[in-house]
């Protein structure tokens, strides 16, 4: 971290910084230049927060040298994370497809879509037993009535489960049914869930707040490792913008900064970023061009008759049409796919 002084701070200002630095375990190292004094600290930057150095007279600014995520760096673990569900791997060579419905809803729908998504090479089924609505006149899922088909299915197909955990009331419920714990968008920053969570002890689907920048993501995805639970998997499902076509805006940008800045592995849910079925397809392309280890991708046996988001939807024929594409293009980046079955 760096400390700039103003330009009139007086050197009783600058002795009272080096002293709360030291008092506070920093190792200080001054430069005094012409115009204005800098003084760099070094020391464990968790500590930082409680300082308040920039109320103190004769600071003009801090500015932090490194990130304040630390568990979640590649400063810290240089190699990738491969977050293990069963016998595949997530951020390893292979890249795998979270596909299906976006809520549970019969027993019909829900085998139907898992038949199918496996077929076209999914390994992992999504499904929503708790829905997060923007109404709550819309419907709000089966509950453990889903949690149970979601169980049949994976019982029937070998598919692992991912479905969203919307509170830690029902963190239990959902974590004895669960293989990936979900935590929607609207929940990235919900501190208390991240920390229930962390102690469930399953891998968990990080889903990137609606607002937040990769800095704030990557902060909740801290809560989870500190807690003790390294299995994080980051998912970029778009963000809030200007721009009204589309439901969101995908930020592609996102998976190559967050290889850089990150060890966890980076899923992309095209479907809940743009809203409309029709453009899924090239941006799940675009995805694993861009260095994605998986993606989210919503089917719906019938979409016009979803309950929940048939709009973004894929029938099962598409999504079997983008898997093969998804093959030539992880050809391209040296990735494979599950094959068809
Ligand atoms: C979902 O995956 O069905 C969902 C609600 O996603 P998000 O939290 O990204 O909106
Ligand atoms: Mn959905």
């Amino acid at each position: 971290m760096i400390v700039v002084m103003n330009h009139g701070a007086s050197k009783e200002d600058m002795e009272a910084v080096i002293k709360k630095l030291e008092n506070t375990g920093f190792q200080v190292h001054l430069s005094q230049g012409v115009e204005r004094t800098i003084i760099g600290a070094i020391g464990d930057k968790t500590r930082l927060g409680s300082l308040a150095l920039e109320a103190m007279p004769g600071v003009e600014k801090v500015v932090p040298i490194l990130a304040p995520f630390k568990l979640a760096s590649r400063n810290f673990k240089e190699e990738d994370t491969v977050v293990r569900v069963g016998n595949i791997e997530i951020g390893g060579s292979a890249i795998h497809v979270m596909a299906g419905p976006c809520a549970v809803e019969s027993k019909d729908q829900l085998m139907e879509a898992a038949f199918r998504v496996k077929e076209a090479g999914a390994t992992i089924l999504r499904g929503g037993a708790f829905k997060p609505r923007t109404s709550p006149y819309s419907f709000q899922g089966l509950e453990e009535k889903g949690l149970e088909i979601l169980a049949e299915a994976r019982e029937a197909t070998g598919l692992y489960i991912v479905t969203e955990v919307m509170d830690s009331r029902t963190l239990p419920l959902v974590a004895r049914y669960a293989d990936i714990l979900q935590i929607g968008a609207r929940n990235m920053q919900n501190f208390f869930l991240l920390r229930d969570v962390a102690a469930a002890g399953k891998p968990v689907l990080l889903k990137r707040g609606p607002s937040a920048t990769i800095e704030e993501w990557l902060m909740a995805a801290e809560y989870i490792i500190s807690g003790g639970n390294q299995q994080v998997i980051l998912c970029e499902r778009g963000i809030r913008s200007f721009e009204t076509y589309t439901r969101n805006t995908l930020d592609l940008t996102a998976v190559p900064v967050l290889k850089y800045l990150t060890h966890l592995p980076v899923v992309v849910d095209p479907s809940h970023a743009i809203g409309k079925w029709r453009f899924v397809q090239p941006m799940a392309r675009a995805a694993v061009a861009a260095g994605a280890d998986g993606l989210l991708v919503e089917v719906h046996p019938n979409p016009a008759e979803a309950l929940c988001d048939g709009p973004q939807s894929l029938t099962p024929e598409n999504f079997r049409r983008l898997m093969e594409e998804l093959r030539q293009v992880g050809k391209i980046m040296n990735r494979t796919l599950p094959d068809a079955h």
